[in-house]
């Protein structure tokens, strides 16, 4: 008999404005060979959900269900227009934003958020879009005038470190008056342009990428965070001032540390990456089922992005998941990070590809199956 099980629905929190939009993208199998022999562990069923074999019993399947669920042929264009494009136009009305990828590191975030030559990810798209989007204004001709800046940094065993000046040391957060978040010292480079965005952006993050390989593989185990500011004065009285703020983030790894030789240094980034990650789940969580108390000030991270994640924030988190039998664990709890729902169906895992259509029916069909409530 079908056994049926929801697990932390949310849907009571989403009339809130501080809900966070939770995407799932599931990137192709990278061995094909490897795909012939083992199949993929996981596979769509429709635009908002998917299922993985239950590794506690192999007859059942678990079916998880997201705000969208983006299928491996997604593409960079399609993740963009639908997740973060329609939340930039609150930049230029002193409202902040966030996207972050989240997931295991191999999965897809540095694709989804920075991407290649060929195929932008959302962090090109969003800087040109900010841009376009304050051009138009400006020839509307409001009465205001716009300025953008960005700033780069990275959250690496708790400490908060300057990208632009990496010299610098571990910066202070500090919240204003008006309870804005602010970090003093931290470079802002004035951007005219795009291309301007480019020449600052990419030696930056290249940086980053080539340290990477010498340290650990540092980008896997740091927290790299983009911040563009739009800010806008009133070029008439009273001479009003706002800033919009947006955050990219592309997260450490959520791969579990503690299976890997953990010793030194390792064990201590992997202490602060643990940290990290676990109070965003609780932030996340907490401001989903808009119960308890919100516990920004745990970790560095949320403490950071407290101003733009929640309150009038809008805010996606996109998880990376990769199809691939080694990465399986790590994607359940990855899964079970940003599932809005979870069904466990008492019916075999099918490797094979099933049209999104015929996916999406099938799981309605299996919606009617018994259901029972188990506690998360
Ligand atoms: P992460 O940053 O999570 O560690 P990466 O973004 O570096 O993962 O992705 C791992 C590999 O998979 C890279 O070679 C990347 O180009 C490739 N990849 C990830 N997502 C996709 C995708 N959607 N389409 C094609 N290739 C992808
Ligand atoms: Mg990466």
């Amino acid at each position: 008999m079908a056994q049926c099980v929801a697990v932390s629905d949310v849907a009571g929190g989403s009339k809130r404005t501080s809900r966070v939009r939770v995407a799932v993208r599931l990137r192709p199998y990278m061995e094909k060979q490897d795909e012939k022999v083992a199949g993929a562990c996981v596979r769509g069923l429709g635009p908002k959900s998917l299922e993985i074999i239950n590794w506690r019993n192999s007859t059942e399947t678990l079916q998880y269900q997201f705000d969208v669920f983006y299928g491996e042929q997604t593409t960079q264009q399609e993740v963009f227009l639908t997740s973060v494009k329609p939340i930039l136009p609150h930049l230029l009305n002193g409202q902040n934003a966030c996207v972050f990828a989240y997931g295991p590191t191999g999965a897809g975030k540095t694709h989804t958020m920075l991407g290649t030559q060929e195929e932008p990810g959302v962090i090109p798209r969003a800087v040109r879009e900010v841009f376009r989007l304050v051009r138009v204004q400006e020839k509307e001709g409001d009465d205001w005038d716009y300025t953008i800046d960005m700033s780069y940094l990275e959250i690496y065993n708790e400490k908060v470190l300057d990208l632009l000046s990496p010299s610098t040391q571990d910066l202070h957060i500090r919240e204003d008056k008006d309870r804005n978040i602010l970090i003093p010292g931290l470079t802002h480079t004035s951007l005219s342009s795009f291309l301007d965005f480019h020449t600052h952006f990419i030696p930056a993050s290249l940086n980053r990428t080539t340290a990477s390989t010498k340290l650990n593989q540092r980008s896997s185990r740091s927290h790299a965070i983009l911040l563009i500011k739009v800010q806008k004065s009133q070029r008439i009285r009273p001479h009003r001032q706002q800033t919009g703020k947006l955050y990219l983030v592309d997260l450490a790894g959520s791969e579990d540390n503690r299976r890997t030789g953990n010793q030194g240094l390792r064990l201590k980034e992997s202490g602060a990456i643990n940290l990290s990650l676990f109070t965003l789940s609780k932030v996340v969580d907490s401001l989903n089922s808009g119960v308890g108390r919100v516990p920004y000030r745990d970790s560095k991270l949320t403490r950071l992005l407290q101003d733009s994640l929640g309150g009038s924030a809008h805010s996606i988190m996109i998880t990376n998941i990769a199809p691939e039998q080694k990465y399986y664990f790590d994607t359940f709890t990855a899964l079970n990070f940003a599932a809005k729902s979870k069904l466990i169906v008492n019916k075999p895992f099918v490797r094979e590809t099933v049209s999104s259509t015929e996916s999406g029916k099938r799981a309605r069909q299996e919606q009617g199956y018994d259901a029972a409530t188990e506690p998360q």
